[in-house]
């Protein structure tokens, strides 16, 4: 079993005859899990050193979404075992979009600068983003799969969220679930450019399925098998509804930026990687409040800003309470 501060990578047999494999990360939770079950491999780690896949019989590897720590190390252990790769159709389309090309970290960093962000902790993040993307070594080309595909005899099931495209697959009341479900940890739930409106609402969409799933055990991206499954989706929903009415009220009837609102609802002691995790987040709560009726989005001059409701007669209902357009 891997214990605190020194991470055994080997295969460990739990329970349902899942093999799981942990490996470090440099950051966050510090580790991931890869979970292989009857020749399906789920997940390949960050792919940064070895990885024991040729310890193992892997006959086909399925991505649970696109996050380094997921997809890093996809082409290291397809090449390793010539296994085909799965991953979702919509999640691969932003996989490629993110680490494939060139000028995402530019691009993301306009976005973050329209939402208030200031210029060293965009900065930040292009250099991070042209030094990392190189080692997210995804597999190209891979099947592609969607809502009721079967892998193996695994139903594929869309829980977007914490990845527009974070797939779960669910056999025998075993779930699958990447970083849909984590426990203790939150799973981070940011908007970001080219992505779903509104992350929130899909997120808490998701958590309401779990529950309507009610598998019997979730196995996630981080920490142990969780048994409560519906409970924690509960606690989750919980979580983020403090969190939606915490946002509110940093609201004012003047304009402020997501950057300034993540000032107030995460504190303002925070690194430049951690501030724009605080920003996207933000940013998934303000845009869930503007769906409910809670907040108004206006643009100016290049930054978005939000407010309270706007109860102002010139806005048309439907612009009102849609929130669509900047
Ligand atoms: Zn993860």
């Amino acid at each position: 079993m891997a214990s605190a501060g020194s991470i055994e990578q080997t295969f460990v047999s739990l329970e349902d005859g899942i093999q799981r494999l942990t490996l470090p990360l440099p950051s966050g939770p510090k580790h991931v899990h890869c979970y292989l079950v009857e020749g399906t491999l789920f997940d390949t780690g960050l792919g940064l050193g070895e990885a024991p896949w040729t310890s193992v019989s892997v006959e086909r590897i399925a991505i649970t979404h696109f996050h380094p720590d997921h997809v890093g190390g996809a082409a290291a252990a397809a090449k390793a075992t010539g296994a085909p790769v799965f991953q979702g159709g919509l999640d691969y389309a932003q996989c490629e979009r993110v680490w494939g090309s060139r000028d995402w970290p530019e691009r993301m960093a306009a976005w973050f600068t329209t939402h208030g962000v200031p210029r060293h902790v965009v900065d930040d993040l292009i250099e991070q983003g042209h030094a990392f993307a190189p080692f997210v070594r995804y597999a190209l080309d891979p099947d592609l799969l969607y809502e009721g595909s079967v892998l193996a005899g695994w139903d594929v099931i869309e829980l977007p969220g914490h990845a527009d495209g974070q797939l779960g697959f669910l056999r025998d009341g075993v779930l699958i679930a990447g970083d849909h479900l984590l426990h203790p940890i939150s799973p981070a739930i940011g908007l970001y450019p080219d992505s779903r409106p509104d992350p929130l609402g899909d997120y808490l969409g998701s958590l309401e399925r779990t529950i309507a799933l009610a598998p019997r055990v979730v196995y996630p991206g981080h920490g142990e098998p969780i048994r409560n499954a519906a409970e924690r989706a509960q606690e989750l929903i919980a979580h983020h509804e403090r969190r939606l009415d915490r946002t509110a009220e940093a609201l004012a009837d003047t304009g402020r930026t997501a950057y300034e609102i993540s000032l107030e609802v995460f504190g303002a002691e925070l690194g430049p990687t951690q501030r724009r995790f605080a920003v996207a987040e933000t940013l998934s709560h303000l845009e869930r409040l503007v769906r409910e009726g809670r907040a108004a989005r206006a643009g100016d001059s290049g930054t978005l800003t939000y407010t309270g409701p706007q109860l102002d007669e010139d806005i048309p209902p439907s612009t009102n309470a849609h929130g669509v357009g900047a």
